[in-house]
Parts: structure tokens; C-alpha cells; sequence
């Protein structure tokens, strides 16, 4: 957590990712790809419980919506429909598009009927390899309706 979802490490994350996003695609592309990485804790601190550090470890905060799943699911889904709405007016395959959102969406819905992995390392393997399975995904639907 300190290193992912800390405060301080996120603006970092945010700074590096941005510029090195701005030597690929100019100024423009590095402050969108910095504020998307900065958003994410911005996004998370509505939904985590009180354990996303500020810096290193310490003064953690999080106003807790995951102890209300339903209102949590709803604004996770509103976000990503948002952003999904915004993306699909420039796609070449709308349909895809919004196809590849809600199969997000359902995958993401699994989380309330499926239980977690007992030990936090085969939580960990599963969130890490979801990441590459999704970021791999993305980018098959980006070259091919994006
Ligand atoms: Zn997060």
C-alpha cells in the first residue's frame, strides 16, 4: 500500500507516468495520463475503508463506501460509464466498445459471489494478474473498435 496507494507515492506515479506519457504523445498527453494516474486515489479514498496512507504508511484515510457495496458499485459503475461514454464518441466500434464496459462491469460484479483467496499472496497474484488480463484486453479493444 505504501508504494501503490500512498498520497504521496501516487503523485509521484502521477509525475513519472505523465512524463514519460509527454515525451510519446506532447503536453497535452502527459497531463491527461498524469491526472488519470492521480485520479485513481482520489477515486479510492471515497471507496476504501480508512487505509490509504497519506505518505510511507502513515495518517491513513478512506471514507469507507465499501462498507456500502451497493452505493459503492454504483458509483464505480457511473465512473466508468462516464469515462466509457466520453471514449466512445471518438470509437470506430461504439457497440464493442460499450460491449467491453459491461463485460467489466460484470466481471468486477463477481466480487460479491465469489470469496477471496485465503492468503493475502494469492490475493495479491489474482489482483496483479486480472491487472495484465484487463490492461491486455484494453489494448486488443483499443486497436481493434477503439
Ligand atoms: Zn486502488
Amino acid at each position: 500500500m505504501p508504494y501503490t496507494h500512498s498520497l504521496a507515492a501516487s503523485v509521484a506515479w502521477s509525475l513519472l507516468l505523465g512524463g514519460l506519457a509527454a515525451l510519446v504523445w506532447g503536453r497535452r498527453g502527459g497531463l491527461a495520463v498524469g491526472a488519470c494516474v492521480l485520479s485513481h486515489w482520489i477515486l479510492d479514498l471515497s471507496v476504501h475503508v480508512a487505509d490509504l496512507p497519506l505518505w510511507g504508511d502513515l495518517h491513513k484515510v478512506g471514507f469507507g463506501l465499501w462498507n456500502r457495496p451497493v452505493i459503492a458499485t454504483l458509483l464505480e459503475a457511473g465512473v466508468l460509464f462516464v469515462g466509457v461514454a466520453i471514449y466512445a464518441k471518438a470509437a470506430r466500434n461504439k457497440a464493442a466498445i460499450w460491449g467491453f464496459a459491461f463485460l467489466m462491469l460484470a466481471i468486477q460484479m463477481t466480487n460479491f459471489v465469489m470469496p477471496p483467496p485465503a492468503a493475502s499472496s494469492g490475493f495479491a497474484m489474482m489482483a496483479l494478474s486480472s491487472y495484465l488480463l484487463f490492461a491486455l484486453a484494453a489494448w486488443f479493444v483499443e486497436k481493434k473498435w477503439g
